[in-house]
């Protein structure tokens, strides 16, 4: 009789028997917890205390951009500004126009380099993968000077030179960065800076193109004296930088099993043995191009990039702190992040689509976690979903057809917060 009932409504109204779709923010009905980590007893109550540090979020090959899954790697913008050390007559570097001309050529085939990256020539033979590094370098402008766009000029006879070796070597001299450098809580600073000019005139003492990492900062130098065209110091640029994340020269105990070991015999590529198959091309290693990162090079910039505790962290511009939709991450496939991450858009999770969460994940401000009917998300027991600019992200939505919901699985207790609509605690009974 029921059965019958049902189909003549059915007759009545087609519509009313389609299943309805429920739009939802998640309730303790949708959690499956399926497994207690070894850390979190379930008589623990209250927040987990996370008391692992952010870098044993994964390995640095959780860093590594998925070129199938490019979106998920966030472009990471460093902030940078140029300052050009100059003396009081003005002849010992570029300034003024001719200075800014010189950098928009300098970052124009550096970014080149870090977008497109280039095939390593070691090992000869047996290339690694071609992985873009997903890094840029942004000319930032200080609110109070816009006309100098980030590129600034110093007069100074004084702190206006470098030198690289010697008795009177100045490398980690940071003053010039004290006196002169702007914005150092949220930009990396890059001063160039002319060889002195007695060590010019020395002829034991290599003027050339050379630089340091500093207490923060990076020096350059011999950019102006040798007169070559800005692209041709696009490898030094690269290489500071990455020292400024991190990254050892490759010749030494760097943690990379993919760049070259021991000294390179060779400043470039030639017909002649050794240099015909020898010879390298790495960012971190002494060569003519400087312009190759290996995945774990990547990888590990990029990690120290995500570790909130990283005190270069700061440089980097602050996308995740705004919500961008065309950002929208959607996982159709089975993806299981271990790598932290500072995500700018939505997250959805499409119908079939499996994600799985082992780290911290930034959720920008205003944004969802939508989990489509049939979709999974799993959150590890090292998860952490909140927001790193201390703002507030919505929630995660559920969204289902009849009895398919989109699905949570969690393991242990992962840490959501900073969230507006919180999964609530299941009703005691
Ligand atoms: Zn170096």
């Amino acid at each position: 009789m029921h059965r019958f009932l049902f189909f003549i409504s059915c007759l009545i109204g087609l519509l009313a028997c389609t299943p309805k779709r429920v739009t939802r923010f998640a309730t303790s009905q949708d959690i499956w917890r399926v497994v207690d980590s070894p850390v979190d007893s379930s008589s623990q109550r209250g927040p987990r205390i996370v008391s692992f540090r952010p870098d044993t979020y994964g390995t640095y090959r959780d860093y590594i951009p998925d070129t199938s899954n490019l979106d998920h790697y966030p472009v990471r913008e460093i902030r940078i500004n140029v300052h050009f050390m100059n003396t009081t007559d003005s002849a010992s570097n570029y300034y003024g126009k001719e200075a800014r001309e010189f950098v928009y050529g300098w970052l124009l085939s550096a970014n080149k380099d870090l977008k497109e990256n280039n095939q390593s020539w070691l090992p000869y033979g047996d290339p690694l993968p071609l992985i873009p590094t997903r890094l840029k370098l942004s000319l930032t402008t200080h609110p109070d000077y816009p006309e100098a766009g980030g590129v600034y000029s110093h007069f100074d006879n004084e702190l206006f030179y470098y030198i690289h070796r010697g008795r009177n070597q100045n490398l980690y001299d940071t003053r010039v960065f004290e006196k002169y450098g702007l914005q150092r809580d949220s930009v990396l600073n890059i001063f160039v800076m002319p060889h002195h000019p007695d060590s010019i005139a020395s002829p034991t003492y290599a003027a050339n193109g050379v630089g340091v990492a500093v207490g923060g900062g990076i020096k350059i130098a011999g950019l102006y004296e040798t007169g070559q065209p800005a692209w041709g110091y696009r490898g030094i640029l690269n290489h500071e930088v990455g020292h400024v994340y991190s990254l050892t020269h490759s010749w030494l105990n760097d943690g990379c099993p993919d760049t070259p070991s021991g000294k390179n015999p060779c400043w470039n590529r030639s017909k002649d043995s050794p240099c015909d198959t020898a010879a390298t091309n790495n960012v971190m290693e002494y060569n003519a191009l400087q312009n190759s990162w290996t995945p774990c090079q990547i990888g590990k910039v990029r990690q120290r990039m995500a570790s909130e505790d990283f005190r270069y962290r700061k440089y980097i511009a602050r996308k995740w702190c705004r919500l961008a939709e065309h950002k929208t991450i959607t996982i159709q496939d089975s993806v299981t992040w271990r790598g932290a991450k500072d995500l700018e858009g939505n997250l959805i999770i499409a119908e079939g689509g499996y994600l799985r969460v082992e780290s911290r994940i930034s959720m920008p401000p205003g944004s969802t976690i939508t989990i489509r009917p049939g979709g999974r998300l799993i959150l590890g027991p090292t998860a952490r979903l909140h927001n790193a600019c201390g703002k507030t992200w919505e929630g995660i939505i559920v969204e289902g057809v009849g009895r398919r919901m989109g699905q949570i699985v969690m393991e242990g207790k992962p840490v959501i917060e900073q969230v507006r609509n919180p999964i609530p605690e299941p009703t005691k009974t």
